[in-house]
């Protein structure tokens, strides 16, 4: 990762204390969605290189870098959507929050078997969101080829909370 793109990242990002509830530092990037060329190099960054025919979004800021990236370097977009979102016969993985619980959910026919897909999303934390997601892609029968994240959160180890024969990339390590 080139110093730019940190660069663009961080001008991109707020940090504000205590939302959505005490303690938590939440990390905001609106602004990087707003910033064109920065959008574009970014989102691009995530899965150069990365040999995968599908960029996987989970809902919802997932959709933004997922569907940028998809775009920027030729690949298809695979939307993971929260439960109750998509019609007919789904394939749905749980994974706990801090309270309660949430489910995603996907067509299990969208995509062909064996499929390689590259999982994006915004903040890695926990890791509880993309280990669903992995959970969930390998039901449906698709290959993980690496998961890419704008920024990780080492403290929160969720890169230890991911299977070990799955790349993470990070862009931005806080
Ligand atoms: P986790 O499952 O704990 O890795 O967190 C997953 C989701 O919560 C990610 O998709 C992030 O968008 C969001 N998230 C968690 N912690 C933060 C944070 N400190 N700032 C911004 N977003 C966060």
């Amino acid at each position: 990762v080139t110093d730019e793109i940190e660069r663009i990242i961080r001008a991109g990002m707020t940090e504000t204390p205590d939302f959505p509830s005490e303690g938590i530092l939440f990390r905001d990037l609106s602004g990087l969605f707003a910033d064109a060329d920065g959008l574009r190099a970014v989102s691009a960054a995530l899965v150069d290189g990365v040999d995968a025919e599908t960029v996987v979004g989970v809902e919802a800021r997932g959709f933004v870098f997922g569907t940028a990236a998809a775009v920027a370097t030729g690949k298809g977009m695979l939307a993971v959507r929260k439960a109750g979102k998509l019609p007919g016969e789904v394939l749905a993985e749980s994974y706990d929050l801090e309270y309660g619980v949430a489910t995603i959910e996907v067509h299990p026919d969208t995509l062909a078997p064996g499929t390689r897909v590259v999982i994006v999303d915004d903040v890695l934390a926990t890791g509880g969101t993309l280990a669903a997601t992995i959970r969930l892609m390998r039901r449906a029968g698709w290959v993980v080829a690496g998961v890419a994240v704008v920024i990780e959160l080492e403290a929160l180890g969720g890169r230890s909370a991911l299977p070990a024969d799955v790349e993470v990339r990070s862009l931005l390590r806080l």
